[in-house]
């Protein structure tokens, strides 16, 4: 599996092209503010994105649904069920906080399980980590040692609660326990690749995360 990381837009996403060796086709894992260059990217390397997963519903992480779309149509779009709500309302994806109106269509599958899913022809375990937001998802792929965190994980840090209309001590709370109980019992060489910033390793954040202490 080969993947390449572009950083997207004002809020410096990590959209992730993942894909197998030799073959045009493409699994996207979250875009950004401005997904152009991501769009570029895809043409320039003639892939074929088969499809998108989203790792949350967030604003920052869903602006580029309709442009992908848009410029691949047989593209389809995987985020969590309790997530899925978020893309078709600005209020709760806060692109209104932003001073945008970021509106998607549906997603064309709705995530409600954990564990082993076919991303058309792209198997990951999902793993549910609700705190950040409700139908935050992880991707773990155990053949290739990588770890997909979204706004989860970070190196050296979690993700943010103290959004409005969020119970930030709870949610942080369970965001926490999900970290604890389903990602760092993962082999300590795993990579981590969050939604924001460097990678890690699920040992460097055992040892020095400081949330996770
Ligand atoms: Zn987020
Ligand atoms: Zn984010």
């Amino acid at each position: 599996m080969q993947i390449s990381k572009l950083v997207l837009g004002d809020y410096e996403n990590n959209s992730y092209i993942v894909r197998k060796e030799n073959s045009a086709n493409c699994l996207i894992i979250d875009t950004g503010l401005d997904s152009n260059p991501l769009i570029q990217y895809i043409k320039e390397k003639k892939l074929n994105p088969a499809a998108l997963v989203l790792t949350h519903g967030h604003v920052d992480h869903i602006a580029g649904v309709e442009i992908l779309r848009k410029n691949f149509e047989n593209i389809k779009i995987y985020i969590h069920k309790c997530d899925a709500p978020m893309l078709g309302e600005p209020v709760k994806n806060f692109s209104t906080i932003l001073g945008l109106k970021v509106q998607t269509s549906p997603a064309d599958v709705l995530l409600a399980n954990e564990g082993s899913t076919d991303f058309q022809g792209f198997v990951f375990e999902v793993i549910h980590t609700p705190g950040h937001t409700p139908g935050g998802i992880c991707l773990y792929n155990k053949d290739d040692n990588v770890l997909f965190t979204g706004d989860t994980l970070f190196a050296g840090s979690v993700g943010r609660t103290d959004f409005p209309g969020y119970e930030t001590h709870k949610c942080m709370q369970q965001l926490i326990e999900n970290i604890k109980k389903k990602l760092l019992v993962l082999p300590d060489d795993i990579i981590v690749n969050p939604g924001h910033g460097p990678s890690s390793t699920i040992k460097n954040e055992k040892m020095h995360n400081p949330y996770l202490k």
